[in-house]
């Protein structure tokens, strides 16, 4: 006797470039149908996206209050009706905002529920969408693909720790991160990390990639744990390297380094 278990449908997600080098991302449970726009870079865009779908935009995620994030929440929640959902520690920054959300808070998007990380460093109250089931995570400016944010608002010991709760997310986790910078990350990762066999073998295929006009994004945290340098500042020899013999300052030099380079 053999029994089936009827798998649930994926998370649905489109992704598409807006403005210079920015990632806008619909998301929609194929069940409910409910529909959410993770940051909102670009109106004219994001209504194209949904236009060319036939998806119907009812939520809006923000991750952090940065303009390239939110500039359309107002004009999307108009044109659609929309609900916005944005981080609590920053609340009053966030156009139109309906929900202010936190660490242990849950989000719904129909039959698909995500969990919100604290995510502060790059700014104070930065917050994180991750679908466990669905093994994605949208980290705006958190991590990137070979980088992590600039830290604008926040120290290194915080960021360092925001960084290390999206480490330790399942290997397999998709990471949608808001921008492209891969390239110009990886040629500060080579610089620092020049020995790192898989950044080298990772840097030809993104270099390919760019070539072929194609997003390196997402990643995902197995990716980054072998070849993003500011995840490298939990090994010792890395913080050998950099002359120090802890993480967090291993961290707070490369993030230093990078802003220079
Ligand atoms: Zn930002």
């Amino acid at each position: 006797m053999s029994v089936t278990i009827a798998a649930e449908p994926a998370l649905q997600i489109k992704q598409f470039a807006c403005l210079a080098d920015n990632y806008g991302f619909l998301i929609r449970d194929p069940v409910s149908g409910e529909t959410a726009a993770i940051d909102t870079p670009c109106v004219e865009t994001i209504l194209g996206a949904l236009d060319g779908a036939g998806w119907k935009l009812t939520q809006i995620w923000n991750t952090h209050w940065h303009p390239d994030h939110t500039g359309g929440n107002l004009a999307l929640k108009e044109a659609t009706g929309a609900r916005v959902i944005g981080p609590k520690g920053e609340a009053g920054r966030i156009p139109g905002l309906d929900q202010a959300v936190g660490q242990g808070d849950q989000v719904r998007l129909g039959e698909k529920i995500a969990d919100v990380l604290d995510t502060p460093g790059h700014t104070l109250g930065h917050i994180a969408f991750y679908f466990a089931q669905d093994q994605a995570a949208f980290v705006g400016d958190t991590l990137f693909a070979l980088g992590c944010g600039r830290l604008f608002e926040g120290t290194a010991p915080m960021m360092w720790a925001s960084l290390q709760k999206l480490a330790s997310l399942p290997p397999a986790t998709q990471i949608y991160c808001a921008h492209e910078y891969t390239l110009a990350n990886g040629r500060f990762a080579l610089d620092i990390d020049p020995d790192n066999q898989a950044l080298i073998a990772r840097m030809e295929e993104i270099e390919q990639k760019r070539r072929n006009g194609l997003p390196t994004v997402p990643t995902t945290i197995a990716a980054e744990l072998a070849t993003n340098p500011f995840l490298q500042a939990r090994l010792p020899a890395f913080q050998r390297r950099l002359e120090t013999t802890d993480a967090i300052s291993a961290f707070a030099i490369a993030r230093q380094r990078k802003d220079r380079f």
